[in-house]
């Protein structure tokens, strides 16, 4: 198998990581490969179909030109500080340079590692299979987001609640460097190690910034447009610990995730997120938290720390603006508007408001607007009705045109999103031995803007899930 690695991150010093092979499995089977991906990469896709490149996913094989690693990384854990974490159960294997760049391809659930903790070092099919179809979805309706390459089963049994099968996820990302990783090293005070991550991410990811300051406001800039893409897709990432917030502004790390079927602000479906803290409303200002984590780190690199001090919190603050914009972009073209004026906000937040008090669902709601199904979906249909004749009356102020405003919602509401009922579904198929409705739901969920009459149903009452594990 010749895959033309150029690993960048190990060569980095040696305490950026610990050099680690995966440790091989007894019977690996391939699940699912991502074809286009691979192909995207400059991978050949029946090269790694091939026992080799089993061998490879499953990690009893490393390839020529890999550089195994397991990032050091620390973090705040629901707001906890965590010295160190670190890949526990995840080898990256080395980078690539495909169509779009430089992409780290990591095995996890690859065995156990100088990180691990008390883990065992191993995923299982459930999380596996769920971060494939999200993280697949999320790509497909255009949110930046790491991506599967594979999945494979183990043929080991991992011990969960009860014994579950083990499976290994091949991630591909921009790379995986963490607010976390530059906490580890501000909290060893390590100001070399700073400012040679700061070097390397500013090359990975934000070429255009100067120093410190210009990397911070970047990500601030990127992290607000992703969190707002989240929010108008009603997605709820789970675990916001800044140990899974990427420097290259991707969704990363998909456990407890899901997204919302009925609105509402405070819904949580992680069963570890006992407060909310990670509620779907509550996901701009953690976003903000953990970038003043993020500043907090690069302080030491500051040559004027108290004016840094002044100056990181006005970009860190600065979130709120960009946040806002982009949503209100988001939201305008979720109910046709390509162009917003000064009440839009507003007109946007009483159709939210209305599908609040009764939960109804997010999806069906906003995709509905373009068809004159909407009210099928809502439950107080007076306030609904009352909302739909302002609307109409701005839609008809807007200009664009009634063809071009129905395109434009068309391509702004998925039609299909990855619900969790039908996720848990496809596991519980699976983990029987049956991958056919992972491979339907995968179809149908990376055409999200194309109707489907299954997976892009609501969950019927009593089908709803209420609450997701955090898939470790
Ligand atoms: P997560 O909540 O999945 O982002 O993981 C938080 C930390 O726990 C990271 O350092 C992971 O590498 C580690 N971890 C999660 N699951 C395992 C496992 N099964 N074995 C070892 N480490 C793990
Ligand atoms: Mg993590």
């Amino acid at each position: 198998m010749h895959i033309p690695f150029d690993n960048s991150y190990a060569a980095l010093p040696p305490r950026f990581f610990a050099a680690q092979s995966p440790t091989p499995v007894a019977a690996p089977r391939l699940l699912a490969l991502n074809d286009g991906l691979a192909r995207d990469l400059g991978l050949d896709p029946n090269a790694l179909r091939t026992g080799e490149g089993l061998a490879m996913f499953a990690g009893n094989a490393v390839p020529e030109g890999a550089t195994p690693i397991s990032q050091a990384y620390a973090g705040h854990q629901f707001g906890g500080w965590v010295p160190q974490l670190g890949d526990g159960r995840a080898v990256l294997l080395g980078e690539v340079i495909g169509r779009e760049g430089r992409r780290d391809i990591q095995l996890k659930g690859a065995g156990r590692t100088p990180f691990s903790r008390g883990g065992d070092g191993r995923a299982w099919l459930g999380p596996v299979l769920r971060e494939y179809l999200v993280s697949e979805a999320m790509a497909a309706m255009g949110v930046p987001t790491t991506r599967a390459l594979a999945a494979v089963a183990t043929g080991e049994e991992v011990f969960r609640d009860t014994i579950v099968p083990g499976a290994i996820l091949t991630r591909v990302a921009s790379s995986h460097i963490r607010v976390g990783t530059f906490q580890y090293f501000y909290a060893r005070q390590d100001t070399e190690a700073l400012g040679l991550l700061v070097d390397h991410v500013r090359a990975r990811h934000h070429p255009d910034a100067d120093g410190p300051a210009e990397l911070l406001e970047a990500v601030v800039q990127a992290q607000a447009k992703l969190i707002a893409r989240w929010m108008s897709l009603g997605f709820i990432h789970g675990v916001m610990n800044t140990d899974n917030m990427g420097l290259a502004a991707e969704t990363i790390d998909y456990g407890p995730c899901a997204f919302l079927d009925g609105y509402h602000p405070d819904t949580v479906f992680s069963s570890i997120d006992r407060h909310g803290r990670y509620a779907y409303a509550n996901q701009p200002q953690i976003a903000v938290w953990n970038l003043a984590q993020l500043a907090t780190g690069l302080l030491p690199l500051m040559k004027d720390r108290e004016a840094a001090v002044a100056s990181f919190t006005e970009t860190v603050n600065g979130f709120a603006t960009h946040y806002q914009s982009e949503w209100l972009t988001l939201f305008g073209a979720k109910i046709g508007l390509s162009t917003m004026e000064e009440d839009d906000a507003d007109l946007i937040q009483r159709l939210l408001d209305i599908l609040a008090t009764n939960r109804d669902d997010f999806t069906l709601v906003f995709r509905g607007l373009s068809d004159g199904s909407a009210q099928d979906h809502v439950t107080d249909r007076p306030a609904f009705d009352q909302w739909h004749q302002m609307w109409i009356g701005r839609l008809r102020r807007d200009g664009a045109g009634e063809k071009a405003q129905i395109a434009l919602m068309n391509r702004s509401n998925p039609a299909v999103i990855p619900r969790n009922h039908h996720v848990e579904a496809v596991i519980a198929a699976a983990v029987a031995g049956d991958m056919d409705l992972f491979h339907a739901m995968h179809e149908a969920t990376t055409e999200p803007f194309t109707p489907h009459p299954l997976f892009g149903a609501a969950p019927e009452p009593g089908e709803e899930v209420q609450a997701t594990f955090c898939g470790t």
